[in-house]
């Protein structure tokens, strides 16, 4: 098979340039994924920055590598930029900028050296793909599959570079190791041409799988506590008995002690904060998914406790809030919860919580501020 390097070429710059604007496309669409117009934008940069080196036969001019390089090292500073917006985090306009301006002072230089100008490319397209994955690494604002998949193309591009840098340092006698380091060659071309359109499909699905969990977030957390919400809660506590196999499970119930008082003295802004820190009580003591806020100053956790180990955690909890209300408010207002309890096995979720507030209602006659486990 002959591969004609210019015919790659060409294909890859199109290629490169379609990716780019389905990219922007799709930023277009949904404008509040920015790191889409930053990473379409780099695909439209890499695509003028190789198509313009490498679209005539031999050494190109000084100008054409001057300004192909530049382009290509901005790719990589808009594909960093792209990771952090994505992250929620400023666009770091001296760092993307960074590479293109260290290359158009160094090239007078090594114009000369074919050897010295890879080494000074592959080091800073090496710096940005590790940039660009610690990025997504180090400051992920979401557990997304598919940015861990990005992360390890970035290594990749990383890895690839790294090597490019040690053939630039000592050549190999083997000539297709060698041919990596050249300006551009069918290898370097077929790698990219599969590197690319993996890279963008990935991007979109990052973006795709963000709006995903924004939506999962909006429809299954409290805004106001961040714990789960009612319907979460009722989820998982159906998974939880669907897979108890008739272990016993406690259902409890939490009820914040004259709430309404608290709001009319305080304020609601206070009561809100006092919602928020009962909701840290709970994540601090219960596992995660097992617990919610049912409405109001209403919540409820279910955990495969006997009773009398869930009473025990509920008093826990009790005395936790207590002590956590105390250091927010100091002497202005003693915050307290009353709880009730209820441990079954084969009852559904339902049930469970219709008992569990028969047990709070016991609670809050027998004066607040307890545990009553039926
Ligand atoms: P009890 O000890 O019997 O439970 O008395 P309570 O005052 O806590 O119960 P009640 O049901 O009379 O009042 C609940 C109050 O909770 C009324 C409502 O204004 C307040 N509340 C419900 N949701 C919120 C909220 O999101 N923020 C704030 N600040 N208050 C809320
Ligand atoms: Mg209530
Ligand atoms: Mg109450």
């Amino acid at each position: 098979m002959v591969l004609d390097p210019a015919t790659l070429t060409v294909a890859f710059a199109l290629l490169s340039a379609a990716l780019g604007t389905l990219l922007l496309f799709s930023w277009a669409l949904n404008r509040k994924v920015k790191a889409l117009a930053w990473w379409g934008s780099a695909f439209w940069l890499i695509a003028f920055g190789i198509g313009s080196a490498n679209i005539r036969q031999g050494q190109p001019a000084y100008s054409v590598l001057l300004v192909a390089n530049a382009l290509g090292l901005l790719c990589y500073g808009a594909l960093y930029t792209g990771c952090r917006v994505f992250n929620g985090r400023s666009a770091p306009l001296v760092a993307s900028l960074a590479g293109a301006v260290v290359w158009l002072g160094a090239f007078p230089f090594i114009y000369t050296s074919q050897s010295e100008r890879l080494l000074l490319a592959s080091l800073l397209t090496f710096a940005y793909s590790i940039l660009s994955a610690w990025e997504l690494g180090r400051y992920a604002s979401r557990p997304l599959a598919s940015s861990r998949v990005v992360m390890v193309l970035l290594l990749g591009l990383a890895a690839f570079n790294l090597s490019r840098i040690g053939i630039a340092l000592a050549p190999t006698s083997v000539p297709w190791i060698d041919a990596l380091a050249h300006r551009w060659s069918p290898s370097m071309a077929l790698l990219l041409v599969v590197f690319g359109p993996s890279l963008a499909f990935m991007f979109l699905s990052m973006a795709k799988e963000s709006v995903e969990f924004e939506y999962k977030q909006a429809a299954l957390v409290d805004p106001l506590t961040g714990v789960p919400n009612r319907r979460a809660f009722m989820q998982n506590a159906s998974d939880l008995l669907a897979q108890s196999g008739g272990r016993a499970v406690s259902c409890m119930l939490f009820d914040l002690d004259n709430f309404k008082a608290i709001n009319d003295r305080h304020g609601h802004d206070t009561g809100d904060r006092i919602l928020t820190i009962f909701g840290e009580v709970l994540a601090r003591h219960l596992p995660q998914g097992t617990f919610g806020r049912l409405g109001g100053e209403e919540f409820g956790a279910i955990l495969p406790l006997d009773s009398r180990e869930a009473a025990l955690l509920a008093d826990r909890v009790r005395h936790a809030f207590s002590a956590a209300g105390a250091d927010t408010l100091g002497d202005l207002a003693r915050v307290t919860v009353s709880v009730g309890c209820i441990t079954g096995t084969g009852i559904d979720a339902g049930t469970l919580l219709r008992r569990a507030d028969a047990a709070l209602y016991q609670a809050k006659r027998g004066g607040r501020n307890i545990v009553i486990a039926a």
